[in-house]
């Protein structure tokens, strides 16, 4: 069985793509374990590796098998491209957001991308700020957690300052995350209460920024993908709501994390 391999090396995390003849495999290792990838690689049989992301080098280096290497933006491209169509999302312009590590900002406009603009706000900090108020380093853990909390005493929102009158802008909105803890001086915080905040001010930041993209390329919808969304369903409602709100189409891709990885496999399609 012919089989066409895609790998996208990020920072945190290695995904992987299998693709057959009418069906896709995904698998998603972590970087640190990259060796593990290479010896995998080195037994197995396919008919093309096509490459792409930040740590890609060091995978083709130790592969006695030709490879082809991407650049993980028009990878990412490519490969949502590819997605959006499969999935019925009938959009020709967009804004994408590939939340990873950090967070990419990426423009199509019905050909190709340009990127626009990154935020040092994506899951790194979710997983590194995350930590520092927690102790936590396993990832399903720290994310499990976060799902139980409740922002409430630690951000302040717009109706906390604004308490005996309408305010001006929603009163839902936040007006400044961890705004509200010196408020709440006597409060014991939880783990839960923290890490959700943590998550809040990472999504809020990264809708803050796609929308301001998409309003300034004069689109109304906004893509959300990377493996930030991952066991992590309220960093997604987070960014949905509040871009629902600010008047834009947010959009989520099953698989979306796999863009780049798939979008290496078919980037010489039509050359
Ligand atoms: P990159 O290409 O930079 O590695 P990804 O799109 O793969 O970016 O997203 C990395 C982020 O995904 C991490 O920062 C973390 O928040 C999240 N993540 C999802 N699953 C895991 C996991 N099993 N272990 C660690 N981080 C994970």
């Amino acid at each position: 069985m012919e089989m066409k391999i895609g790998i996208d090396a990020g920072g945190t995390l290695i995904k992987i793509v299998q693709e057959f003849e009418n069906k896709r495999k995904y698998h998603t290792e972590l970087t640190i374990n990259i060796d593990k990838v290479i010896q995998w690689l080195n037994q197995i049989k396919f008919e093309s590796l096509s490459l792409t992301g930040g740590q890609a080098s060091i995978i083709a280096e130790q592969l006695s098998k030709p490879t082809q290497n991407f650049v993980e933006f028009d990878a990412a491209s490519k490969g949502l491209g590819i997605l959006l169509k499969e999935q019925g999302h009938d959009i020709n312009q967009y804004i994408f957001a590939n939340v990873g590590t950090g967070t990419s900002l990426h423009y199509f406009d019905g050909q190709q991308q340009q990127r626009v603009g990154g935020i040092g706000t994506g899951g790194g900090m979710i997983q590194g700020l995350g930590y520092l108020l927690s102790q936590i380093s396993d990832y399903k853990q720290l994310t499990d957690l976060a799902q139980k909390g409740d922002r409430d005493t630690i951000d302040l929102k717009v109706k906390h300052i604004y308490k005996d009158c309408e305010p001006p802008i929603p009163g839902d909105l936040t007006a400044a995350n961890f705004g509200n803890v010196l408020h709440h001086m006597n409060e014991d915080f939880s783990l839960e209460n923290k890490l959700a905040s943590v998550v809040g001010v990472v999504g809020e930041v990264i809708t803050t920024m796609s929308i301001t993209v998409a309003h300034e390329h004069q689109t109304d919808n906004v893509v959300y993908i990377g493996s930030s969304f991952n066991n992590n369903p309220l960093l997604r409602k987070v960014i949905e709501d509040y871009t629902v709100l600010r008047g834009f189409n947010p959009f989520y891709i099953e698989h979306g994390a796999f863009s780049g990885a798939i979008g290496a496999i078919h980037l010489n399609d039509n050359h």
